[in-house]
């Protein structure tokens, strides 16, 4: 290119490659060009030559992490580290941009710490939202390559990122908590994950993934069992008994009593007094599924 060739978009391209890192001169010689014709071009176009300044260009480099340095985010040695100059040199810029440093801000910022700020916002996704670290890299915009630096950092804090992989995910009324997903022993293909019933509020340790996937399972077994259970109701005094509590309750007079409270009381207390008889109800039958494995969500 030769130094007419030099046009104001020319020098835009020239702006942009040094805002990069690389010295004005290292920009220029990037196109092809050579320094003569560029300061030429400078002249002919009447371009303040001071855009192009070392100093001038590492102000602007030095603006996005302004804020950071004054309010203590990022200390300086991260930010020269980032911008890839001496942390004396950023000191000395700085003075010149009269911007004061906050205490806070001068001192060094060891690797661990420098590894915090850039992802402590990934444990923070993971922590509060789940999901993989992947996930959570692109949910904040973040490269997935760095996936292996983030890992580093999260078992650096001891943070059990593997348990998050399915947390928080919400299946009918449950919702699944951190944990490390069991293989099912009763079927292969199947996990075993902690779970909690927002009906009722219960933690379930080993809920079936497959079942929640599905929509099998909505909520747990105590709060989908009302139409699950079987009772016989037996009375006390003499001695009748009823294969299930709607049996029971077209034979009593239940004229003076609300059939359903009467319904949940059994169901909940064992037992109910309707005219000076004592009831008892005992549970009678189980889904076999519920017996089986008594720690998984029914179906419901
Ligand atoms: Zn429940």
């Amino acid at each position: 290119m030769s130094a007419s060739a030099i046009t104001l978009e020319t020098l835009d391209e020239i702006e942009s490659i040094a805002l990069t890192g690389v010295t004005t001169t290292a920009a220029i010689e990037s196109l092809g060009l050579k320094r003569d014709s560029f300061y030429y071009a400078l002249q002919r176009l009447n371009v303040d030559r001071k855009r192009f300044d070392r100093v001038e260009i590492f102000k602007r480099r030095l603006e996005p992490y302004l804020d950071a340095l004054t309010n203590t985010t990022m200390t300086a040695r991260a930010v020269a580290a980032e911008l890839n100059c001496s942390y004396a040199y950023l000191i000395k810029i700085l003075k010149q941009l009269g911007v004061k440093l906050n205490k806070g801000a001068a001192v060094s910022l060891t690797k661990a710490q420098h590894l915090a700020s850039k992802y402590s916002v990934i444990h923070q996704y993971i922590l509060t939202k789940g999901g993989t670290v992947p996930d959570a890299l692109r949910a904040v915009g973040l490269p997935t390559h760095l996936q292996k630096p983030c890992r580093k950092y999260l078992r650096s804090i001891d943070f059990p990122y593997d348990e998050y992989r399915y947390a928080f995910r919400e299946y009918g009324h449950w919702t699944i908590l951190p944990c490390i997903a069991k293989q099912s022993a009763h079927k292969g293909y199947d996990l075993l994950v902690k779970a909690r019933c927002n009906l009722c509020g219960t933690t379930y340790e080993e809920v079936s993934f497959n079942n929640l996937q599905t929509g099998a399972s909505t909520c747990c077994k105590s709060c989908g069992h009302g139409r699950k259970v079987e009772y016989e109701v037996r009375c006390l005094e003499d001695g009748r008994t009823w294969t299930s509590i709607h049996d029971w309750i077209r034979c009593i007079d239940t004229e003076d009593y609300s059939e359903q409270k009467l319904r949940r009381q059994v169901r909940s207390e064992g037992g109910a007094v309707v005219d000076d008889y004592h009831y008892v109800a005992t549970e009678t039958k189980r889904y076999r599924s519920a017996q089986r494995e008594p720690a998984l969500a029914e179906v419901s």
